[in-house]
């Protein structure tokens, strides 16, 4: 069974001006469905509510969880904690908008019995994600990262600077003239 098919609101004989609740999880599996995504183990929990209008449907979404992305720095697993909100308005009309576009305000066909919602979920995450994923310095200012990691990113740094500086070998005799003056 395609496991995003799961994700998704029924939109049909649904009592008008009445809400509706929905809960889903984000894990692994959900993820591994886009092989470009940003977000590979993660743990968010994501509550919906469904408002059902004459003319609309007013989708409230909350994303809640932790999410595990490699540190900027040490490349060490960093937990980060995401909250974030959105808003979706379904206005009905004659044909459905192309879900791979995912904006505030879309048109939902009558004739849909349910509202596909993974594409959403999915760049909802993205958005939350922070800019700066480091780990934070320690109470006592040491940094958080994992030392190890730091110097084996170290030692292959200066490794690289080696091979750089012995690409050309008539800089180095250049250098050796320069340094025996
Ligand atoms: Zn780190």
């Amino acid at each position: 069974m395609d496991i995003l098919s799961t994700y998704s609101l029924r939109c049909s004989g649904l009592a008008e001006n009445k809400a509706y609740y929905y809960r889903f999880l984000l894990k692994k599996t959900f993820f591994s469905q886009y092989p470009e995504s940003q977000v590979e183990n993660a743990k968010i929990n994501v509550k919906v509510r469904v408002l059902k209008f004459p003319s609309l449907l007013k989708i409230n979404f909350i994303l809640e969880g932790e999410i595990v992305l490699p540190c900027d720095r040490c490349a060490d697993d960093l937990e980060v904690k995401i909250k974030h909100k959105a808003k979706l308005i379904a206005k009905y009309g004659d044909e459905t908008s192309d879900l791979t576009e995912i904006d505030e305000v879309m048109t939902l066909s009558k004739a849909e019995t349910d509202l596909p919602i993974a594409q959403h979920l999915y760049e909802y995450v993205h958005l939350a994600l922070p800019i700066s994923r480091r780990h934070k310095r320690k109470a006592d200012g040491t940094t958080g990262c994992n030392p190890k990691s730091l110097e084996e990113l170290a030692k292959y740094t200066e490794k690289k600077v080696e091979k750089s500086t012995t690409v050309d070998p008539r800089w180095g005799k250049l250098n050796d003239l320069l340094s025996k003056k």
